[in-house]
């Protein structure tokens, strides 16, 4: 038996044909951590797609799309394999956690590829890396707002210099079908360090603040079909290419207070360079920051919190 005869994850397996959903079991910080897990093994050869959600684990359009991805794809059907993960941070997703692991306060996504022998978060990131992330020949992880942010959708592909990769990125990005793409490494991200390690990879954003909508949950399920689609891993017509933005810079503000957060602008606004973007205000009502923009460019993202902290995000501009 090669190893192509058997999709594998921890102590989870599938042959060819078949579809297995369970949980991986392993020790974080020497305590047992639950990662849920579908393997969707198909019958014919074909390339091996990861998906990821719940990186941050109160994007919930991302972790709805997820699951629906998992529970719906037929083995039969698929040409190659798939390995989807729902809720990659389980314990953020029980306490409702905005941005960071409750288990070390860290963002999930900011430790790949993670350390076996780091806190918490790198300890889970260097797993799933290892473990998951790893067989992939693509790679897509599902984001969104958080539950204090509200976004335009797009999808982030990272240019590492390497041509072949990133070429690949950039057409998934492309045949993912959100109009808006940005072309910007985030250090420690899942989706970047998947590139650096040489497989094409995309983060794609949608809904945000709680909420998700059928069409926010939707745009990821469908951006996943055309690409299953478009790698020729399902039946059915090539996708129709969607007229697109490019921006190569993806510039975020901070607060330097703590204090009350005024944003000025809409999601998707154009907005120009110099321009006010919100106010960070205290009680009094005195301006402690003004967030202004460093760039032409579209508003991407904005913290809905009044609450603000120092080093929180305010916004991001994509130029
Ligand atoms: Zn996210």
């Amino acid at each position: 038996m090669t190893s192509k005869d058997v999709l594998q994850v921890g102590a989870l397996s599938a042959a060819r044909g078949e579809k297995r959903y369970g949980v991986c079991e392993f020790a974080v910080q020497s305590q047992p951590y639950r990662l849920p897990l579908w393997l969707i093994h198909g019958t014919a050869d074909g390339p091996t797609l990861v998906v990821t959600a719940g990186v941050h684990a109160a994007e919930y359009a991302s972790i709805a799309a997820a699951l629906e991805v998992g529970r719906s794809l037929d083995p039969r059907d698929l040409r190659g394999r798939v390995i989807v993960l729902p809720v990659m941070n389980q314990p953020a997703f029980t306490a409702r956690s905005i941005y960071v692991c409750p288990l070390d306060g860290r963002n999930l996504n900011r430790v790949f590829p993670g350390d076996p022998s780091g806190t918490a978060s790198e300890q889970i990131a260097h797993w799933v890396f290892a473990n998951v992330i790893s067989q992939a020949d693509y790679y897509v992880d599902l984001h969104g707002g958080d539950l204090v942010e509200a976004l335009v959708p797009f999808t982030i592909f990272f240019r590492t210099g390497d041509e072949r990769v990133d070429q690949k990125s950039f057409e998934m990005a492309q045949v993912f079908g959100i109009p808006i793409l940005v072309s910007s490494e985030t250090p420690g991200s899942a989706f970047s360090a998947a590139s650096r390690a040489g497989i094409p990879s995309i983060l794609a954003e949608s809904g945000g603040q709680g909420i998700w909508t059928r069409e926010d949950v939707a745009r990821h399920t469908n951006g996943l079909d055309r690409l299953l689609r478009h790698f020729g891993m399902i039946s059915g017509a090539a996708p129709e290419p969607v007229p697109f933005t490019l921006l190569d810079r993806f510039l975020w503000l901070r607060s330097e207070h703590e204090g009350f957060w005024y944003p000025g602008v809409a999601v998707g606004e154009s907005v120009q360079t110099g321009q006010n973007l919100g106010f960070v205000k205290d009680g009094e009502g005195r301006v402690l920051q003004s967030a202004v923009s460093p760039a032409d460019g579209r508003v991407l993202f904005i913290v809905s919190s009044l609450a603000i902290n120092p080093v929180d995000p305010l916004l991001a501009v994509g130029a």
